[in-house]
């Protein structure tokens, strides 16, 4: 089984509000958010999770020189 996990940068932990603590990984279809500390998962990131993992995704994403 293959399963892809990321971390989110600058997301932090809802329940024990670490930083940097937030992994991203898709589960039957199903995008989760999972905190590697404290292991609360969310199933539906809230705004700011999906809104730090977008912006990471440019951070990691093609690099275009002009
Ligand atoms: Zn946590």
């Amino acid at each position: 089984m293959r399963q892809k996990k990321r971390f989110i940068a600058g997301a932090s932990c809802p329940k024990c509000k670490e930083l940097d603590v937030m992994m991203l990984f898709k589960e039957h279809d199903v995008e989760k958010v999972e905190c590697v500390k404290c292991g609360y998962v969310m199933t539906q990131p809230e705004e700011a999770v999906q809104a730090s993992t977008r912006q990471f995704e440019q951070v990691i994403g093609v690099f275009k020189p002009e």
